[in-house]
């Protein structure tokens, strides 16, 4: 009886909330739990650009056959051209396709374990599967609490005096831009500033980057990661376009290594094709396919970019409408203007979490991560309301 050796694991408190919203028979309730974008009638629609890429492959696709671990290769090379533009030497990056953000990670953690790395570091509080997705990999997770709520503030000074302690040969996890679940990122200086330690301490950075365009721009989005991957002989680079591309369910990302050599790529390619052959053999290719077809054609990729940057400027406008709500007992809304993205994670008891949902309908995350996309102008004002209420 091997599985009575198991223990029962806690649910997803994210889905829990996800329930209970559900379930919530009142009207005016708020769903600012789960992590998609939505519009201003809270509906995550299909994009067009991507409808259409969909429509052309379901009359274009001339086979179904297996492709191979490295899944689409048009895909790998034309997000690469995208994602780095010219900050590496194409001849030291090597990618291949994965299922979701989350693959791309998996890969580069058992990657890591393969090269004998045996510690990550990461800025805490981070995305919530980042610490137990290492860790299952044999990568053990390093925190560094380097987030201010109270301030909305990174604070660079901590973040690089933890990575003082960091051994030569250690990883580092960075987000690449609207950090999850707090939305502050460092600034140019900041990543300039991270890049020279990193260089200097010998550490192997992983950068996710998985809500490109939806911070400052497309381009801006990626000088993080760029920067970062300029400065090292050896890094990391998991891409997710389930936010971007709005593709979700369809688990689209790749995993991007960055290499001295033409040679030593090679070797890492190799491992890492064994790796995702024993972890899922292939990516699924729905997802992938329909990047490619976008990517390939220069109005497709003009209509995917500017419903990109209407996403972009929701965001943006939802979180000034959210500022305005400026000091309302001790939680200063208006700080969360420095953020970027969809996520906020705002100085909110458990309690009072659970205060907001039971007497408002207001449904977070417990530590106050709030989805920025989950609100429209309304709700805003009625989520103000809410904070008065709860302070009085
Ligand atoms: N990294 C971060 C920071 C994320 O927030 C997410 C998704 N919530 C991912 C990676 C994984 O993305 P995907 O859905 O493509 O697996």
């Amino acid at each position: 009886m091997r599985f009575a050796t198991l223990t029962r694991q806690p649910d997803d408190p994210l889905l829990r909330i996800i329930g209970q919203h559900a379930a919530d028979p009142r009207t005016n309730k708020i769903d600012l739990g789960v992590g998609v974008f939505r519009d201003e009638e809270g509906r995550t629609p299909v994009m067009t650009a991507v409808k259409a890429a969909e429509a052309r492959l379901l009359t274009e696709q001339p086979s179904k056959s297996y492709l191979g671990p490295e899944g689409d290769i048009g895909f790998v090379r034309a997000l690469a051209t995208l994602v780095l533009g010219d900050a590496v030497a194409a001849e030291r990056v090597v990618g291949l396709q994965t299922p979701g953000g989350t693959g791309a990670l998996r890969l580069a953690a058992e990657l890591l374990a393969r090269s004998g790395v045996e510690r990550i570091w990461i800025g805490s509080p981070s995305w919530a599967n980042h610490a137990p997705l290492f860790r299952q990999a044999g990568v053990e997770p390093a925190m560094i609490p380097c987030f201010d709520l109270n301030t909305q503030s990174f604070d660079l000074d901590g973040f690089l005096t933890g990575l003082g302690e960091a051994g030569a040969g250690d990883a580092v996890l960075l987000h690449g831009c609207c950090h999850n679940p707090i939305g502050i990122d460092p600034d140019a200086a900041g990543w300039h500033a991270i890049a020279s330690r990193v260089a200097e301490r010998g550490l192997l950075p992983v950068v996710d980057l998985a809500y490109q365009g939806l911070g400052d721009g497309f381009d801006v989005d990626a000088q993080g990661a760029r920067t970062i991957l300029a400065a090292v002989p050896e890094a990391l680079l998991a891409y997710s376009c389930d936010k971007n591309f709005g593709l979700y369910r369809e688990r689209t990302g790749a995993l991007f290594a960055v290499t001295p050599d033409r040679d030593s790529g090679a070797t890492v390619f190799s491992n890492l094709l064994a790796l995702a052959r024993a972890n899922w053999s292939m990516p699924p290719d729905h997802g992938a396919a329909i990047v490619r077809i976008i990517l390939e054609d220069e109005s497709l990729t003009a209509e995917w970019r500017e419903e990109l940057e209407t996403m972009r400027q929701r965001l943006e406008s939802l979180r000034a409408a959210l500022a305005a709500g400026g000091r309302i007992g001790t939680i200063d809304l208006a700080a969360v203007a420095h953020g970027k993205g969809m996520f906020a994670t705002l100085p909110l008891s458990p309690t009072q979490v659970e205060w907001l949902r039971d007497r408002h309908a207001i449904y977070m995350a417990g530590s106050g991560r709030i989805n920025i996309a989950g609100f429209n102008m309304a709700a805003v004002q009625t989520f103000h309301e809410a904070l008065r209420d709860m302070v009085a």
